[in-house]
Order: C-alpha cells, then structure tokens, then sequence
C-alpha cells in the first residue's frame, strides 16, 4: 500500500507518497494557512487528494506536526502553530480524510526516518536531534518511536545545560518559564544571542559558522562553545538512553565540525571508560520530517 506522509510546518506544508517498498514517488507541498484551522484541515486533505490522483491511492496517512497530542485529553499542546492548540487534530483529520491518521511530533518523525532508511539504518536505538529554531528530540527502538506516558519522550531541549560553567549561570530566560535550558544555548537564536553578549556584535547562526569555516576567531571561539555544550548535553541523553546512533539534523547540523569535536569531548561527561556512540548527520535533509510522517504506518 501507498504511504503519505504529511509535515505540517509552522511557514509550509509538505507532502510524500512512499511506494509500499518505500521508494518516493513524488512531493507537494503548499504554504501554510496561518491562524486558520480549518484552512489547515483542508490544505492537508487536498495535498492527499493531489498526491492519491498522481500515485493511485488509497494511501495509509501519517502526519508530523511541531507539539504532541496530549495522551490525557485527546487535545493539541506544545505547538508552536498556536491555532492547532486545544484542538482534537487527529479526529478531525481523520474525518476529513476518511480513515484514520496517525499523528506524530516532528522530531519524532525525523528520528524514525532516519532510523529506517537514514544516517541511522539497521540500529537498535536511535536518538534524533533537531538543531533549529527550537532543538528537539526523538527516540526511535528497533523500529518504533517511543512516545512515552505524556508524549514528550526524547524532549530534552527543556532541560538545564548539565555541568555549566559560571558564566553560563543562570542561563537566559527561556519561553518555557525556565532559565538555562539547553534550547537557549543549542538553538539557532540562542547561539547567536549568546555569541552577541560574549563579542557585543550580533550575527545570526548561519552567518557565524560560514565566519568559522573562513577562519574568522571570534566565529571559531563561538562554534567551539557551541560544540562543548552540545558535548555536555548529549553526554546526559548517552547516560539515560545509551543509543547506538546520534542523528542530527536542523540547520545547525551543517556545521561540519560537530561530527568530529563532540564526540571527542563527551567522554568525560559519560559514565563509561569508552564511548563508542556514532555522531552522525541526517541523511534525508529536510526531507526527514515528511518522510518520517509516512512511516508511521
Ligand atoms: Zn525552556
């Protein structure tokens, strides 16, 4: 059978049908109808109709969204597309679409995609990272995400830097009502800001580690804290979760030195006299998300 898999972005909406051993078909995609509920619901049913006329359906659905469907309520929350909250999403897909939808966080689906046929191919237990915007996590054993009793299994962006150095106390205030949280450091923009308090001069995450490839310094100095906070906070994911693969992916995923520098400074921060966890970057891309949403049947 056909799979679609949906990824509904907070600026676009993706669309993929898989053929049953896998093999994409084709993708669409549409920008997203913003503060609009029903606008959302419908764009989505018509990328699965345009994709079912193309490919011949019917397809199995599967759909990843940035927040999760509470296990309590049934409801959306913890989504940054804030007019999707409260909602019961998955039924009315489902209605929409006439069968039913299964429904995952983003960064669930980018970890399963590339445990299925990514960077993280043929591995037992698999830890994907999103390094954006935001910084997301998902768990992916033996094949299955594990969502966890609240659905926020592998969200590890929210918890405190591990081991921070004085000047990284208290940490900037973050929107969750904490301080310090790893997102603050390890996202696009709280790298940035982070690198703006430190230098006085303000450059954007892309923009410092094209300055770093070029041997510019104070680039250099920013991307090597990047690299020993991001050392420190998959040290602690390593001592919880022991995955055999790390996969990153997000924009910061590009910075080519993490693949080397953190693994060579997380050892001291595991409880293991060796540490043989492969570092390694995504290798669907952005393409992970929506590829991901597909395998969820
Ligand atoms: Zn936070």
């Amino acid at each position: 059978m056909m799979r679609i898999g949906i990824d509904l972005g907070g600026t676009k909406i993706a669309g993929v049908a898989l053929d049953a051993e896998g093999h994409e078909l084709g993708r669409v995609r549409v920008a997203t109808p913003r503060g609009d509920y029903d606008a959302t619901l419908a764009a989505i049913a018509d990328l699965v109709r345009a994709l079912e006329q193309r490919f011949g359906g019917p397809a199995s659905i599967g759909v990843g969204m940035p927040g999760i469907v509470s296990p309590a309520t049934g409801l959306v929350k913890n989504a940054n597309s804030t007019w999707l909250i409260g909602q019961p999403f998955d039924q009315h897909l489902a209605r929409a679409l006439g069968r039913p939808v299964r429904l995952a966080n983003d960064a669930n689906c980018f970890a399963l995609s590339e445990a299925t046929d990514g960077a993280a191919t043929g591995a037992g237990v698999v830890f994907g990272v999103i390094l954006g915007t935001g910084v997301g996590g998902g768990i992916v054993i033996n094949g299955r995400i594990l969502e966890g009793a609240h659905h926020i299994a592998g969200e590890w962006g929210h918890n405190p830097l591990p081991a921070p150095t004085d000047d990284e106390r208290p940490g900037a205030a973050c929107y969750c009502g904490r301080h310090g949280c790893i997102e603050t450091f390890l996202s696009g923009p709280g790298w940035a800001d982070d690198t703006a308090r430190r230098t006085g001069r303000r450059r954007d995450a892309t923009t410092l580690a094209e300055a770093a490839r070029a041997g510019d310094a104070e680039a250099r100095d920013a991307v090597a804290r990047y690299t020993d906070r991001l050392a420190r906070a998959l040290a602690t994911v390593i001592n919880v979760l022991d995955p055999e693969v790390i996969v990153l992916g997000g924009g910061l995923s590009n910075i080519e030195a993490l693949y080397d520098e953190v693994p060579r400074r997380w050892g001291p921060h595991v409880f293991s006299d060796e540490v043989h966890t492969r570092l390694v970057r995504a290798h669907h891309g952005d393409a992970s998300g929506v590829r991901g949403a597909a395998w969820l049947w």
